[in-house]
């Protein structure tokens, strides 16, 4: 049937007929449509419906599995509050025996600190113990020792008493000796008060002799002055006809070279030797005899001096092959011209009188003290026998002849009258064929 007001509209105009049934078709398409669509959502219901008896059955299933599940869980749950049950048990359990635990700890603590205590006194006592045995091991020794020095004190009183009673022995022996010696003394001091008076009356002579003997060298020292005074105005008067025989020896040998026979030849020879000899000790009397003070003490540098006398020995040092050593040789106060003759003097001397086979050597050493100072001049040479040691200063003493050893005997009475001037002495001291020492002082005054 359609609708109203399509039937009025039909009703009220003609040509809306047709119009109508386009309509009416078109309303039963719909409708048909309709119904298609209503099928389409029956079917689809159906199809619903299969779905949801399907999950229907599907819940149910579930809630059998649910039920089966919660009868587990309630079963879990039984069983959980049953073992709950047991662990308050065991909990309560574990609890009291903590508890009993920490008893027993607070007990074991109490009883290890007693033990510590206990073991701190042990260590106390092991300590006094050792320290007591260390005292009683002390006392020990000691009392070992008092022992040894008590034994040792006995016997040196046992000793000092022997001792004792030797001494008064001996005591008794040295008084009654005493005694006689008091009396012995009494004697001897009336001896010496006797010699005494003797000795006072040879002090007097002897001062009164050395008066004497004081005006004796002063007469002496002028003598000596006069002499070599003497003895300088004849060695230099002596030179001029020295020379002259010298010369006339020499031009006599010029001119009759050759023509002489063999024994007026060594007469000649003989006079040019004794000649040459003769202007030697003119020399060295001449050298001695003007040996004097100069005018003034200067210094003198030991060192530079025998470096000098060396320089002027040195063509005999090197023939001789000689070898000289100086140790730190001092500065004096002294006479130079007589310094340099002594050094040389002694050196030519040890040089001379060396040993034939033996390389010579000479050692210079000097050496202080408060009031001089000593030189000693040693040498390895032939030496010299002691029976002539003071003779050897004496002028024209000479142990060798002139055919052994070239010389005057004059060098070391020349040494002497030098270190006389400075207020020293001159000595030797010699071993045949090992060497001499010449030492001799100067005054530091
Ligand atoms: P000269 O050497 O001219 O003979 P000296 O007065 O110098 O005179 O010496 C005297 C003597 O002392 C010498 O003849 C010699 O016999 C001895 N004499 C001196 N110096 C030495 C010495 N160094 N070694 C051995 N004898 C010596």
């Amino acid at each position: 049937m359609p609708p109203d007001y399509l039937l009025t509209k039909l009703a009220g105009e003609e040509d809306i007929n047709a119009l109508q049934s386009a309509e009416l078709i078109i309303a039963k398409k719909q409708l048909a449509n309709l119904d298609e669509e209503k099928i389409q959502r029956a079917d689809e219901l159906s199809i619903a419906n299969v779905e949801l008896a399907f999950q229907n059955e599907e819940k149910e299933k579930r809630a059998d599995e649910l039920i089966i599940a919660n009868k587990e869980l309630a079963f879990q749950i039984e069983e959980k509050a049953k073992r709950a049950d047991e662990l308050i048990i065991a909990n309560k359990e574990l609890a009291f025996q903590n508890e009993e635990k920490e008893k027993r700890a607070a007990e074991l603590m109490i009883a290890n600190k007693e033990l510590a205590f206990q073991n701190d006194e042990k260590e106390k006592r092991a300590n006094e113990l050792v320290l007591a045995n260390k005292e009683l091991i002390f006392q020990n020794n000691e009392k070992e020792k008092r022992a040894d020095e008590l034994v040792i004190a006995n016997q040196e009183l046992a000793f000092q008493n022997t001792e004792r009673e030797k001494r008064a022995a001996e005591l008794f022996i040295a008084n009654k000796e005493l005694a006689y010696q008091n009396t012995e003394k009494g004697k001897r001091a009336d001896e010496l008060a006797i010699a005494n008076k003797e000795l006072a009356f040879q002090n007097e002579e002897k001062e009164k002799r050395a008066i004497e003997l004081a005006g004796a060298n002063k007469e002496l020292a002028f003598q000596n002055e006069e002499k070599e005074q003497f003895v300088y105005i004849v060695s230099h008067d002596l030179q001029e006809p020295l020379r002259t025989i010298t010369n006339y020896a020499g031009l006599f040998n010029k001119r009759y070279s050759g023509k002489l026979d063999n024994e007026a030849n060594r007469f000649l020879e003989s006079i040019t030797g004794a000649a040459g000899r003769m202007r030697t000790l003119i020399k060295d009397l001449l050298d001695y005899s003007v040996i004097q003070k100069d005018t003034a003490k200067a210094e003198i540098d030991c060192n530079l001096v025998l470096e000098e006398v060396m320089n002027d020995m040195s063509v005999s040092i090197s023939e001789s092959k000689t070898h000289i050593s100086a140790e730190n040789l001092p500065v004096v106060k002294g006479y130079l011209t007589g310094f340099r003759s002594l050094f040389q003097n002694l050196i030519s001397n040890a040089i001379k009188y060396r040993k034939a086979d033996t390389e010579s050597v000479i050692r210079i050493s000097a050496v202080s003290n408060e009031k001089e100072w000593l030189f000693s001049f040693s040498d390895n040479g032939i030496g010299i026998d002691k029976a002539f040691y003071d003779k050897l200063f004496i002028i024209f003493q000479r142990l060798h002849n002139k055919n052994e050893y070239s010389g005057t005997g004059i060098g070391l009475a020349q040494c002497k009258k030098i270190v006389d001037l400075h207020d020293g002495r001159i000595w030797v001291e010699s071993v045949i064929d090992e060497g001499s020492t010449f030492h001799f002082t100067i005054s530091k005054m």
